[in-house]
């Protein structure tokens, strides 16, 4: 009997060129047996302007500018910090939040430098992150995480990216720079939205 030819892996484009998002993304979709691409690999597609007033519209924006552009199922996320004490600040700025061309370390150095004084019960925050994905007949859907912690006083750890070293999880007793690449994937907000994302997956891979 014939052996059945397998199919090849769908190709999905994740609409980033952070290397720490996409290292993430690549570690939770592993198991779907996907080709992901990211925007590494269209040197020639410039940044998407970032001008919504919500996380979910910046992800649209992204993903749907994306899909134009490639043709291809394309999965794009916007994330950001969001301050209590800073009415959600720096939000949908996070990644402009000390200028363009800030290193990590300056951005969460001028966050801490914001809270000066401000004690450690008025410090809560919480990380969001909104995925969209659209096809190229331009289907959309969008999901949301979030992960609630608070911002240290000093920074703590070495793995991930971003606010990372500041962002304390109380239930782990770590910030989230301290947690295994792992483990963050479980309770982080990019995680949280991936599950959700997962679900809805199949529907558009069809
Ligand atoms: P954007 O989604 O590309 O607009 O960037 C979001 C910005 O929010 C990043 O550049 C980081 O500064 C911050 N951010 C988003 N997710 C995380 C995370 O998982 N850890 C730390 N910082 C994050």
């Amino acid at each position: 009997m014939k052996a059945r030819r397998k199919d090849p892996p769908k190709e999905v484009v994740i609409a980033t060129r952070n290397t720490g998002k996409l290292r993430e993304l690549e570690a939770i979709l592993a198991p779907l047996s996907l080709k992901l691409i990211s925007l590494k690999d269209f040197p020639e597609i410039p940044d998407v302007l970032e001008d919504g007033a919500t996380f979910s519209e910046n992800a649209g924006k992204k993903a749907r500018t994306v899909v134009h552009l490639t043709g291809r199922l394309t999965i794009a996320d916007d994330s950001g910090l969001c301050v209590d004490v800073l009415q959600g600040r720096p939000g949908i700025f996070s990644s402009r939040f000390a200028g363009d061309k800030a290193t990590d370390r300056e951005r969460y150095q001028k966050l801490l430098d914001e809270m000066t004084g401000i004690p450690e019960d008025q410090r809560g925050a919480e990380f969001i992150c909104v995925m969209a994905i659209v096809s190229p007949g331009g289907e959309m859907q969008t999901v949301e995480g979030k992960c609630r912690g608070r911002i240290t006083f000093t920074p703590q750890g070495k793995h991930g990216f971003g606010f990372d070293p500041i962002f304390f999880v109380p239930e782990l007793g770590k910030t989230m720079a301290e947690l295994t690449p792992e483990v963050k994937n479980q309770i982080s907000h990019r995680g949280q939205a991936l599950k959700k994302l997962k679900l809805i997956l199949p529907q558009f891979l069809a």
